[in-house]
């Protein structure tokens, strides 16, 4: 399985440096994934795991995290085009309201802003300012427990990030975010949000033509650490969006956890649910088995290589063997 987010024309858009993946590399990345793998559909898997289906080890499945209007647009014809299923997993507050959700926010203040040293500068005296309100730590206990730079991300953005994702309490972290997002974005958020996500009726036509699409929860938050009342309400929302669409998403459906965060309380309330598939964002090919249902692993678009010729890498040299090249 691989990730995908924002697949775009990144020079042509309004925000050239937001971290996305160019249009040219997806066809490429599409190519290069047609010499080596089958690509399959979510009824594939299902059917390899409850079914007895055998499925081969070189099986693609390719998958769409947050409700992009880059998927609607640039996305899906070229894989109509090329009779390939995605699965799509849109965050359902994204397709259902004007807002945009905090972690796109944060996503398009960090593209807006040249200078995260800058940023941080800005960073600081607003968490200094909510303190006394909400009772957090200070800033440099907040530094020492956040800034870990992962695979993705330096140290720093890490750190600017995980306050304004989840370092904070909700309603502090939203008001930063807010004041962030009006000076450096928008004070339209609803324009933003008109032109960042799909709408209701472009998932229609995408499952039309065969694509997937799938439960992301409603607010796109970090599930494995809710109380379960709250992980509750966020699945229940959810279903409620896609019985309305009329997507299909509410028997035998797929979840894909936000952030990749789940806990054994939500895994026991998307199951109660009709839940089959939960898809991690743990990295490694998905091993398709009953065990592993809830917690399958993915590979990133960054993972494989964005040439259309380039040699097998090692996760496809895993699952084809050598004799191909
Ligand atoms: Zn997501």
């Amino acid at each position: 399985m691989v990730t995908y987010h924002y697949v775009r024309d990144l020079p042509r858009t309004q925000y050239p440096r937001i971290k996305a993946l160019l249009t040219s590399d997806f066809e490429q990345q599409l190519a290069y994934l047609t010499r080596f793998y089958r690509f399959v559909t979510v009824q594939d898997c299902l059917g390899a795991i409850y079914g007895g289906a055998e499925l081969p080890a070189n099986s693609a499945l390719l998958t769409f995290d947050d409700g992009y209007m880059d998927h609607y647009q640039t996305v899906l014809p070229m894989l109509v085009e090329r009779g390939i299923q995605g699965a799509f997993f849109p965050p359902a507050e994204a397709v259902m309201t004007e807002k945009v959700l905090s972690v796109n926010k944060i996503h398009l203040i960090l593209a807006a802003t040249l200078d995260h040293d800058a940023l941080l500068e800005e960073l600081l005296p607003l968490l200094d300012a909510l303190r006394p309100e909400f009772g957090y730590e200070d800033n440099e206990a907040l530094f020492q427990r956040l800034a870990i730079a992962d695979r993705f991300d330096t140290a720093k953005i890490v750190f600017i990030k995980r306050v304004l994702q989840k370092g904070l309490p909700t309603v502090a972290r939203d008001r930063i975010v807010d004041i962030l997002f009006a000076r450096h974005v928008s004070t339209d958020e609803a324009a933003v949000s008109r032109e960042l996500y799909v709408s209701r009726d472009q998932l229609r036509t995408m499952a039309q033509q065969g694509m997937y699409i799938g439960n992301h929860g409603f607010n796109h938050v970090w599930l494995g650490e809710m109380p379960r009342a709250a992980q509750v309400e966020e699945i229940d929302r959810s279903l409620e969006f896609h019985a309305e669409l009329g997507l299909g998403g509410t028997k035998d459906w797929v979840m894909c956890y936000p952030y990749g965060s789940y806990d054994d309380s939500l895994l026991s309330v998307i199951r109660e649910r009709g839940c089959k598939l939960g898809l991690s964002s743990r990295m490694g090919v998905a091993r398709l088995d009953r065990e592993n249902a809830f917690t399958l692993e993915r590979l990133d678009t960054n993972d494989l290589p964005k040439a259309a010729t380039a040699a097998p890498s090692r996760w496809t040299e895993q699952v084809v063997g050598s004799e191909h090249g």
